[in-house]
């Protein structure tokens, strides 16, 4: 009797019978791929709708051009800002499609993180926000094609629960939904660029001052272009965390005498943002909500799930007798050693986190979800990618490479 290639049951004859037709496949295998594709399907064409007013046309520059295109758009939507709410508030909302030309910018040996180092600071330079990188993701099928994903780092979903007493500066909040993703194609020197920013919002207070060992480097290398400044900065350790704009402005001082022409071409004009008073308090975002006028258009929804997190904390589930063996054993893959109980961890946070997300979805929460998507995005791409890769197997055409990767 045939086995199925797809479900690797064996089956009678009959079972592997399709419009008349003999297959490889099953005949209720084929009968859900097909289903399955057209479930695929009619979500793509739903989105498609979904997404129709919320496309933004899409931009060409070059690099070095790129600071001075976000400056202007800042400037365009802060100077004709859009009608105002009922409340009084402003709310300007930034949204771009960027595709950038880097071919006067690479040579082609450079790593596509040294690219979207570069692409974030250019952006740092003229909207003076700081995006903190979040995760990237590497083409499986293209090498140097990789995806990056940054969230603005004084939005609400940013925040990071600091410890009691922590002399870290607590940082003004915004439910902004700041968030930017690029993909670099080294190759074909492209990379496509989107940020989204919900509130153009009070900038994070400027840190130290520049030393004066960076100062006297700046002076004596006002011939460099922005990226080429930071980066020998950054090659002498003197770069610390000034952030692309202090650098950038105290270059501004001797290049206009020493390079007018270098002054003209990197120079963005300082755009001045809305005052809209933040989160800065202990109190949570949801309990800032209701206390504050600002934030009715935008509001960052309960985050709840308060139910799922006592009941993990109420009832630790029984130790089993199996674990103590297994933290002595720790599995040697190559160099790295692995521990078990660490990824026994990680996997139950998964699968929190996965329910988390759920009860977000019974509850609507759309804000929350759509921040969390990107976030996801890389995780979501390799699914999409193994799934593909297991389509493959089942049709007898898996590579080996890949058993290495995924099991
Ligand atoms: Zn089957
Ligand atoms: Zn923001």
């Amino acid at each position: 009797m045939p086995v199925c290639t797809s479900c690797h049951q064996t089956k009678q004859d009959e079972a592997f019978f399709h419009k008349n037709k003999k297959w490889k496949t099953c005949q209720s295998c084929i009968e859900q791929r097909a289903l399955k594709k057209q479930k695929t399907k009619r979500k793509r064409d739903d989105e498609a709708v979904e997404e129709e007013p919320l496309r933004v046309s899409l931009k060409t520059v070059g690099l070095m051009d790129l600071a001075a295109l976000v400056s202007a758009e800042m400037r365009a939507l802060i100077n004709n800002p859009p009608p105002t709410a009922p409340d009084g508030t402003q709310i300007c909302s930034l949204n771009l499609r960027v595709a950038l030309n880097l071919s006067n910018a690479i040579t082609g040996n450079e790593h596509p993180k040294d690219v979207a180092r570069w692409i974030v600071e250019e952006i740092e330079r003229a909207d003076e926000y700081n995006w903190t990188y979040n995760c990237m993701n590497t083409s499986m099928r293209h090498k140097d094609v990789a995806k990056f994903y940054y969230v603005c780092s004084q939005s609400v979903v940013a925040m990071k629960e600091y410890k009691e007493g922590s002399n870290r500066k607590r940082m003004e909040r915004f439910p902004c939904q700041g968030k930017m993703q690029m993909k670099i194609d080294m190759p074909a020197a492209e990379a496509m660029l989107e940020i989204h920013h919900g509130l153009l919002h009070n900038r994070p207070i400027s840190n130290s001052d520049i030393s004066d060992e960076c100062r006297k480097e700046i002076e004596e290398n006002t011939h460099l272009n922005p990226i080429q400044l930071r980066q020998l900065l950054r090659s002498k350790g003197i770069m610390k965390n000034y952030t692309p704009r202090q650098i950038h402005s105290y270059w501004e001082r001797f290049a206009i005498n020493k390079h007018p022409e270098l002054y003209r071409q990197f120079s963005v004009i300082p755009v001045t943002t809305p005052n809209i008073p933040g989160i800065t308090s202990a109190s949570t975002p949801t309990q800032d909500r209701n206390s504050s006028t600002a934030f009715t258009i935008l509001p960052t929804m309960p985050y709840g799930a308060t139910s799922l997190q006592t009941s993990i904390v109420n009832n630790p589930s029984p130790q089993n007798p199996m674990q103590k063996g297994v933290v002595d054993q720790i599995p040697k893959l190559g160099n790295h050693s692995f521990n078990h109980d660490e990824f026994v961890e990680y996997v139950a946070k998964m699968e929190q986190f996965a329910k988390r997300v759920r009860n977000q979805l019974d509850r609507r929460n759309y804000l929350w979800l759509d921040t969390v998507k990107i976030l996801t995005a890389g995780v979501i791409e390799m699914e999409n990618d193994i799934e593909e890769l297991e389509r493959q197997r089942a049709s007898e055409r898996a590579t080996k490479p890949w058993t290495i990767h995924y099991k």
